[in-house]
């Protein structure tokens, strides 16, 4: 039978087990899962970190040449293995002709970044002028706060998601105190209702629709850190400006991860990351958005000499003709190495479409959600059980990858066992684990064998007491 494009997750699950004649959490429907999976291939383009390479395994537990069950990609995504194939080409440039290489070769170093930036088109849902390759998230944060937050004495907050990731939060109070105001009254935070752990949309436009004149800058993460709350970006963008204020989102988390539309939402500002889903390697080239409906009147509050235009740029006459948009907002020349790591993993997002990545996606965490509902949902007559909670909101539109996982064992006993096992997730206090099974090189096995690794690691949570 063809599944339906509407099919819940659970659904297909069912679907299958009863196809297979089997249970829906037997192993053979995480087989046929995967048999299905059109992007599967993907996994291949990968390095997959083996079980005796992890600094916490334990080998008594595991079969070191296995791989790993690596749901860490929404905080560092794996290596793509065309990545060494690129720096080396770049090293040898460099080798054997130095300077010249800024000039000539697949990735000319003057426009290194912009050999690239068409990439991202798809992955952000903009066109190449709207996007800049860049610096580092928060450097990017920065940059476009200067420009976009010009607070007056009515319109001087800055309205942010509370729990912000830190560097966000400080971004903004510096920020503030870059303008003299004070934090409390300008830094507008927006908590869950009492006993609730998520936001809910109608508290967010609310707030927007009472205080927005007093707003000048909402800045919202796209994709909640540790939450795994997607919030809709297109609604707050819509209330916002509605309002008269500017609509930024910070998508590390979002990036790579679901599907955005940048530019058709209208959002005015955005800033990301390249080294969690979009897996460009620690300290990677970041990115940031600036729709062209501001190309000509939002400009850069800090100039470096990639801002120019390229045609007079080595003119060095020092007459600044400032490239519209975004990339006026380039400073320095970009980082050669950095973009060949991002080169190597945007290649793949372009073969496997982010249409065809959010629609497994959906479907990975969905049976992942299944397996953790079937096997330790709250029993009222079975009060001795452990539980697992889920934090992240359990409708597909408000969420991605990533699941916030809570316990009733000790939070550090589950992490550190998990560990010991070859499960590769984090832990976040106050008692958070993420688990994010990505659709590019994860399976429907890796999550049944997660499942498998967690019973265990409760059950002996269990007799341990
Ligand atoms: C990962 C992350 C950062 C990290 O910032 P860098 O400048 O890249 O170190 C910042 N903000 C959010 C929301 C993040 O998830």
């Amino acid at each position: 039978m063809e599944p339906s494009p509407f099919e819940l997750p659970a659904d297909t699950v069912q679907r299958i087990a009863s196809e297979l004649q089997c249970h829906p959490a037997d192993e053979r429907v995480a087989l046929r899962l995967d048999e299905e999976d059109e992007l599967r291939h993907f996994r291949e383009h990968f390095y997959i970190p083996k079980m005796q390479d992890l600094p916490p395994i334990d080998l008594s537990l595991v079969n070191k040449d296995e791989n790993a069950i690596y749901f860490m990609g929404n905080s560092l995504g794996l290596q793509p293995k065309m990545v060494k194939t690129y720096l080396e080409e770049e090293l040898d440039k460099w080798a054997k002709m130095g300077g010249y290489g800024h000039e000539v070769g697949k990735r000319p170093w003057i426009t290194g970044d912009e050999t690239i930036v068409g990439l991202m088109n798809d992955i952000v849902g903009a066109n190449e002028k709207e996007i800049g390759l860049m610096n580092g998230l928060t450097v990017n944060l920065h940059l476009l706060l200067l420009s976009f937050f010009k607070p007056t004495p009515k319109r001087y907050k800055i309205l942010l998601e509370a729990k912000a990731f830190p560097s966000d939060h400080y971004a903004i109070e510096s920020q503030l105190q870059l303008h003299g105001l004070p934090i409390e009254e300008s830094m507008r935070i927006i908590k869950p209702r009492e006993g609730e752990e998520t936001l809910r949309i109608e508290d967010i436009l609310e707030v927007i629709d009472k205080e927005g004149d007093s707003i000048a800058v909402i800045l919202f993460s796209g994709l909640h850190f540790y939450t795994g709350q997607l919030f809709n970006i297109p609604a707050i963008t819509k209330a916002g400006q509605a309002k008269g204020c500017f609509v930024g989102f910070d998508l590390a988390h979002a990036v790579g991860n679901v599907e955005l539309h940048l530019h058709d939402w209208g959002v005015d500002f955005a800033c990301w990351c390249s080294y969690k889903y979009l897996n460009a390697g620690a300290g990677g080239l970041a990115g940031a958005f600036i729709h062209e409906k501001h190309a000509y009147t939002v400009k850069p509050a800090l100039v470096g000499w990639f801002g120019h235009e390229l045609s007079t740029r080595f003119k060095m006459d020092n007459k600044l003709q400032l490239i519209p948009g975004v990339n006026g907002f380039r400073i320095s020349n970009p980082p050669i190495l950095l973009v060949c790591s991002l080169h190597a993993s945007l290649e793949i997002f372009r073969q496997a479409t982010m249409k065809a990545l959010r629609r497994k996606s959906i479907l990975l965490t969905g049976y992942l959600e299944y397996m953790i509902k079937h096997y330790y949902s709250k029993d009222k007559a079975d009060t001795r059980k452990p539980i697992v909670s889920i934090i992240t909101p359990s409708r597909i539109e408000e969420r991605g990858c990533q699941l916030t996982l809570t316990f009733s064992a000790p939070m550090t006993y589950v992490f550190q066992n998990l560990e010991k096992r070859g499960v590769v997730c984090d832990k976040r206090e106050p008692d958070g684990i993420r688990v994010a099974p990505v659709p590019l090189y994860n399976s429907f096995h890796d999550v049944y064998k997660f499942i498998n690794l967690l019973i265990s690691v409760l059950d002996s949570a269990e007799t341990k007491e």
